[in-house]
């Protein structure tokens, strides 16, 4: 039987070339973003599951109609950056005006102003942690960027795992605050040992066993898993053969077996989209007979 703790289904949309390691590799790439984002759109429809797109602002402004799309068929958007630069960098400046571009990028597209914000290659960390007080500046109501482990790329060790009230001053730490940003860190289970199960290169990575049993452990505890993707995971005919070989295992490896993962995902988890977590999560710290909210919808 399905746990009754809603996870967070999200998929950062950005060009399959845009991924950190692979970016320089490639010249001339394809553009696969269309067909990338429908196939997971009928993944979805085809098992009544909604979920939020962390979209790229340039994507929302080349593309309008495939974000709108995506709204349409009752998707939350958030933002991925505006230009997929990782927050390491930018100055806080250039933060703000990415932030805002993207927030705009998205609103044409889709009429809504986006509340949840990802930052590209989680980069949240301590190096970056301005950011919080630049998104708890704006409209924005949650972050989902924060990866609460210590890996070579990205992550913070220490953070806790669970979601949690952002405050700007200590923005790793679980505090009561009066602000008004919540955290949703992404996916690692077991206290001590921290394993992520967070989707994206640990779904394809991982055994299906391994994924099941950390979600369902953090489950156990009353708390939800936070999962990322990208729709070009999903699209075989993305051709991923002109990334050299080292680069390729920790982009690349595990495609094939990817959509097989996330359809026995969604028929063992209930998911949601990241904005319906942040709000529950929300809702606990505040007066519960507030009626108005400034989440917008989804
Ligand atoms: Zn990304």
């Amino acid at each position: 039987m399905k746990s009754t703790v809603e996870n967070v289904l999200s998929f950062d949309v950005e060009h399959w070339h845009s991924a950190t390691l692979v970016r320089d590799a490639v010249t001339d790439p394809e553009d696969h973003i269309e067909d990338s984002v429908e196939i997971v759109l009928d993944l979805l429809a085809d098992r009544d599951v909604r979920a939020t797109f962390f979209v790229v602002g340039e994507v929302a402004r080349t593309h309008p109609d495939l974000v709108a799309r995506i709204a349409a068929e009752g998707h939350e958007i958030g933002s991925h950056g505006d230009t997929h630069r990782p927050l390491f960098e930018l100055t806080p400046e250039e933060f703000a005006a990415e932030l805002a571009r993207s927030t705009a990028a998205i609103r044409d597209a889709t009429g809504t102003t986006p509340v949840g914000f990802r930052a590209p290659n989680f980069s949240v960390t301590p190096r970056t942690h301005w950011a919080v007080e630049a998104l708890d500046a704006t409209q924005y109501r949650y972050d989902s960027s924060v990866f609460p482990v210590r890996t070579p790329m990205y992550g913070v060790s220490g953070a806790p795992i669970r979601p949690y009230p952002l405050d700007p001053n200590a923005p790793f730490e679980e505090r009561e605050t009066d602000g008004s940003l919540v955290e949703l860190p992404l996916a690692v289970f077991h206290p001590r040992l921290r394993l992520p199960v967070a989707g994206g290169f640990y779904a394809r990575l991982l055994p299906t066993r391994l994924l099941h049993h950390g979600i369902r452990s953090l489950n156990a505890r009353g708390l939800p898993a936070t999962l990322y993707f990208h729709p070009w995971e999903f699209n075989p005919s993305v051709e991923t053969a002109a990334v050299p070989p080292h680069k390729r295992l920790v982009s690349f490896t595990g495609l094939s077996r990817l959509r097989e993962k996330l359809a026995t995902l969604i028929e063992s988890f209930a998911f949601t989209t990241a904005g319906s977590v942040a709000r529950q999560h929300s809702d606990r710290k505040r007066d519960p007979a507030a009626t108005s909210t400034p989440w917008g919808n989804g």
